[in-house]
């Protein structure tokens, strides 16, 4: 089998997670876009994000819990389309509890940090750069100037606290935006700042120079890896419970014979 569809031009630290998860994953999502219906998890997280990034692209001065709040209107329009609204079943009821769950983020976040004294090198900045052969692409929340003049990778989180061990999981991402941010601007973050704002508690971990190489390197073996599944015509499936509970392809492999567990 070969595929009609063109492999993406570049790998995205999310879509680098699909694939380590489960290779087929990838398949269905990068390679044959069969699109991934959205969750109210989903939804949630993108409505959010809308309102910080808003919030964050205002001037310092500008930054207050009620021009916060003034962003909820736009954020409904933008974010909440018919076919968002179709896929999550969203009702008054359901409506009514994201805009609760959205007010009391809104009053934590407040808590956490004062966004008025933020220093940003960016929001929602755009990532293309090649390390070690290997297209990578991505958009970060927030690159942060701290006071003592440090970079700071700055990602929101509207789901559950990780576990308290933090697996390395938790940070993949953020460390190839770290990498990502070495190779773009020339200078390396130096901190990864995770803000749970549902829960208003804030992870911080710093990023070695080791730890970046080790990011870079295992996407740039992954991308590898692409590149062959590629033109062999099929990427295997790799069933387990954790990577399959919540995959948007469940009934496909199925049909496909992939022993997904229940
Ligand atoms: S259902 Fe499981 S095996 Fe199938 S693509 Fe998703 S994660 Fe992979």
């Amino acid at each position: 089998m070969s595929f009609e569809q063109p492999l993406p031009k570049s790998l995205s630290p999310s879509r680098l997670q699909d694939f380590q998860s489960c290779p087929r994953k990838y398949q269905h999502a990068s390679v044959e876009r069969i699109p991934q219906p959205a969750s109210y998890a989903s939804a949630k997280g993108r409505f959010v994000h809308y309102i910080f990034e808003h919030l964050h692209r205002l001037p310092a001065p500008e930054r207050t819990i009620e021009r916060t709040r003034d962003f909820v209107d736009s954020a409904i329009e933008a974010v909440l389309t018919v076919d968002v609204r179709n896929d999550i079943g969203m009702d008054d009821a359901m409506l009514k509890k994201l805009l609760q769950e959205t007010r009391a983020i809104i009053t934590t976040y407040f808590e956490m940090e004062d966004p008025t004294a933020i220093n940003h090198e960016g929001v929602e900045l755009r990532l293309g750069v090649e390390i070690d052969g290997t297209p990578l692409f991505g958009i970060l929340d927030r690159l942060d100037r701290d006071p003592d003049g440090e970079l700071v990778i700055v990602d929101y989180k509207t789901g559950g606290l990780p576990n308290r061990n933090y697996d390395t999981s938790t940070f993949a991402n953020a460390e190839l935006y770290a990498a990502l941010c070495e190779a773009k601007l020339g200078e390396q973050p130096n901190k990864i700042r995770l803000l749970y704002v549902a829960q208003g508690e804030t992870i911080e971990r710093s990023v070695s120079e080791v730890t970046i190489r080790a990011r870079a390197s295992a996407a740039a073996n992954a991308w590898q890896r692409i590149n062959r599944y590629y033109d062999d015509g099929e990427f295997p499936a790799t069933p387990s419970k954790s990577s399959c509970r919540f995959c948007a392809y469940r009934e496909i492999c199925k049909a496909d014979g992939v022993p997904v567990p229940a």
